[in-house]
């Protein structure tokens, strides 16, 4: 079954996204607007800026629209600023910040500090199979707390910031503190598309 993940383009690693969810053989859209919005089965939210990303929401009147298909149960994958804006709570934000929120965790924003401010580091996650994967992290928020509707299913395993949550589901919602898109490596695409396949039953 083909299913029609689209790319919320208002900032961040969009061509990157589209590129990967094609490999994984999903037909990859940009979302840039409400009426492309419809047509989707699912919607990944790239890294950026969280806040920036909060105020295109609005200023392209898509923050409701999106938060109306989450409360529906639409399938997301959040990466980095993505996870943020997924996570129903955040620490660190801006005044005024807001989140869509769908996924029962409080993230932080700018977590790992100066020290490991960007990093990359191998780890695992359920659900993706054949091994480690390469997780590369730039200005990244972790979970801080993990509610009960949420499942962790991946931790930093190694250096300063070792056993850090940074990956999470919540039914057919993703989000990691990573990026993926820029190793080449399309295992949490491929988990996700899964997802979005499972969801079409
Ligand atoms: N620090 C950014 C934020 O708070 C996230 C960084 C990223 O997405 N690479 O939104």
């Amino acid at each position: 079954m083909t299913v029609t993940v689209g790319v919320l383009a208002l900032q961040g690693d969009v061509r990157e996204h589209v590129a990967a969810l094609t490999t994984e053989g999903a037909h990859a859209v940009p979302v840039r607007r409400e009426r492309e919005l419809d047509a989707v089965d699912a919607l990944v939210i790239p890294g950026g800026e969280s806040t920036t990303i909060d105020k295109l929401l609005r200023a392209f009147d898509l923050f409701e629209p999106v938060q109306r298909r989450l409360r529906d149960g639409m399938p997301a994958y959040g990466s980095c600023a993505g996870m943020i804006l997924l996570a129903d709570r955040v620490l660190g934000g801006i005044e005024g910040q807001q989140t869509l929120g769908g996924v029962d965790v409080t993230v932080r924003r700018n977590a790992f500090g100066r020290q490991v401010d960007s990093f990359e580091t191998d780890l695992t996650i359920e659900g993706v199979d054949d091994g480690p994967l390469h997780a590369v992290f730039i200005r990244a928020p972790w979970v801080e707390e993990v509610g009960p509707a949420a499942e962790v299913v991946g931790r930093v395993e190694s250096g300063p910031a070792a056993g850090r949550i940074v990956a999470v589901r919540q039914g057919p919602v993703l989000v990691t503190s990573f990026h993926p898109e820029v190793t080449g490596d399309t295992r949490v695409h491929r988990l996700f598309v899964e997802i979005v396949r499972e969801s079409q039953g």
